[in-house]
């Protein structure tokens, strides 16, 4: 039911906002208060074709662009971003419900990337052959693909469509954002910095919406690339639909999905060092991060240790409004997603998993209505059980005890999901062992959460990521181009007569 006392959150099309059409609203809350903050507009078929049709005219002038008028334009955004870090970190608190000091820590790691595609005429520079032979030289283009999609979760409503919308727009792109309608204002904010920053109508679009959004600019031929990151079945279902699609030209797709990421004890660890890295990296941001540490894996005799130090630790959390200077953990997204993590908690004590820490029925003083729960913390946790082999997505984690570094490695790669793992040891082979045999994507040694810089590229393996390219550095900027070789001379070097056989280098 529409509450007209909220503001409603517009779609943005062709440099401005668009107020919805389609008279189809969702609610978005505050998960710290529980309240209704705003009305998310809901795209109907029309909308979405609108804001295609604009990111489509725009793209002609854009890809002519120089690519260093592109990167100055960026540049401008950089310092705006800057400018109104406080305003950004606090709507992604607002709605997601992170800690601001989390919430700001996001809003960096977006504008790495930003700072990363400032440098796009380097990345755009390609490789030239002199005089290949008769006179020919061989060099090549990337050339941008013209409209561009990304989809992305609700999460990290800054930093994950900022791992997308500098990397396609500093190579020529246009792009229209579909966020998540879970925390949908940060990606106006977006939208309203980069038209101060100079960037022309259409360059940049937001299409507020749900699953007919996503389906729409699916099957619209004029999308030729899509960005998705979420959970593994929407993943998967982008990447099927995505390439399978009918037309001449196929849609290229990159679909991040979900994770259980290991952190990996082993008996030589430094213990207060890696009981810190475990309780930052699967509490903060209340296990909300598909980075997050969900399972601790106990080499040895190192479990009761370990159980030691973190009990006293999880017990002791501070979970409070973001908003709240000491707090360290904020509410979970939504109510919906409380009960689905309660479930989850419920399901490990019923599969025979001990519940050391349980966080469920947590009431914080002045906020009773909001979405919180405390920390938990499972030991006897078995690779059969639904808690191990799923994605919880919430404050949870989970001890698995194995009697040595292989087991650990084994159990690991059996996982479905690769997306992080971490290493905590105070032994050299043993790091470089695992770092080469694991099968995970991104990889830590003494560093809970690895995410790589911009300059690196970020991805899973397995059911992690469907498609080729990672996301962002040189990866972001293969995915968001396409490669042409081109070869030429001129008439004074062409000798005379046609030739029938294949040409080779003379
Ligand atoms: P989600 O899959 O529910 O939603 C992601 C996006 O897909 C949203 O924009 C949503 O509107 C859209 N969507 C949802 N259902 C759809 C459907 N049936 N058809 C078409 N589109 C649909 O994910 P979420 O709950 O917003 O985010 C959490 C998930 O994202 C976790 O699984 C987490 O691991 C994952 N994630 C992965 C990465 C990564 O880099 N691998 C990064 C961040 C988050």
């Amino acid at each position: 039911m529409m509450n007209h006392a909220v503001s409603t959150i517009p779609h943005y099309i062709n440099g401005g906002v668009q107020n919805s059409a389609s008279g189809h609203y969702q609610d978005v809350f505050n998960p710290a208060t529980g309240k209704v903050t705003a009305h998310v507009a809901l795209a109907n078929v029309e909308e979405v074709m609108l804001a295609v049709a604009s990111a489509k005219a725009a793209a002609p002038a854009w890809a002519e662009t120089a690519p260093l008028k592109r990167a100055r334009i960026l540049f401008k955004f950089k310092e705006l971003m800057e400018k109104h870090h406080d305003a950004l970190a606090a709507a992604i608190t607002r709605e997601h419900g992170k800690v601001f000091s989390d919430a700001k820590g996001e809003v960096v790691r977006g504008l790495e990337i930003v700072e990363f595609a400032c440098g796009v005429p380097q990345l755009l520079k390609t490789q030239f052959s002199d005089n290949i032979g008769g006179g020919i030289d061989n060099w090549q283009l990337r050339q941008p693909l013209g409209v561009t999609v990304g989809i992305t979760p609700f999460n990290f409503p800054v930093m994950v469509p900022l791992w997308m919308a500098p990397m396609a727009i500093a190579t020529g792109n246009t792009f229209i954002l579909k966020p998540s309608e879970r925390d949908p204002s940060p990606s106006l904010m977006l939208a309203d910095l980069l038209t101060q920053a100079g960037l022309p109508p259409g360059v940049f679009n937001v299409v507020q919406g749900d699953k007919l959004a996503v389906d729409t600019l699916l099957q619209h031929p004029d999308v030729k690339a899509v960005s998705f990151v979420g959970s593994t079945p929407i993943a998967e279902y982008i990447y099927g639909v995505g390439t399978n699609r009918k037309g001449s030209y196929p849609l290229r797709v990159q679909a991040l999905g979900g994770a259980k990421n290991h952190l990996v004890v082993m008996p030589d660890a430094n213990l207060e060092q890696a009981v810190d890295a475990l309780i930052g990296a699967a509490y903060g941001s209340a296990g909300e991060r598909c980075m997050a540490i969900s399972v601790a894996v106990a080499v040895g005799n190192v479990a009761d240790k370990l159980i030691d130090a973190l009990m006293p630790r999880v017990k002791a959390l501070k979970v409070k409004n973001g908003m709240d200077a000491d707090a360290e953990m904020g509410p979970v997204v939504t109510v919906s997603h409380k009960t689905k993590i309660e479930g989850y908690i419920e399901e490990g004590v019923a599969a025979g998993a001990k519940l050391l820490v349980d966080g469920r029925g947590l009431k914080v003083p002045g906020h009773e209505q909001g979405f919180f729960l405390g920390g938990s913390l499972f030991d006897q946790v078995k690779p059969e059980m639904t808690i191990y082999r799923e994605e919880i997505f919430g404050p949870v984690l989970c001890i698995v005890r194995v009697p040595d570094l292989a087991a650990a490695i084994e159990l690991i790669n059996a996982h479905e999901f690769g997306n992080g793992v971490s290493l905590f040891t105070s032994d050299g082979h043993t790091a470089r062992e695992f770092t080469r045999r694991i099968e995970v994507g991104m990889v830590g040694v003494n560093v809970p959460i690895p995410v790589p810089m911009a300059w690196h590229s970020f991805g899973g393996w397995k059911r992690s990521l469907f498609g080729d390219t990672h996301a962002y550095g040189e990866e972001g900027v293969r995915f968001y181009t396409r490669y042409k070789s081109i070869m030429q001379r001129w008439p004074e070097t062409i000798g005379k007569g046609a030739e029938f056989s294949m040409p080779v280098a003379k």
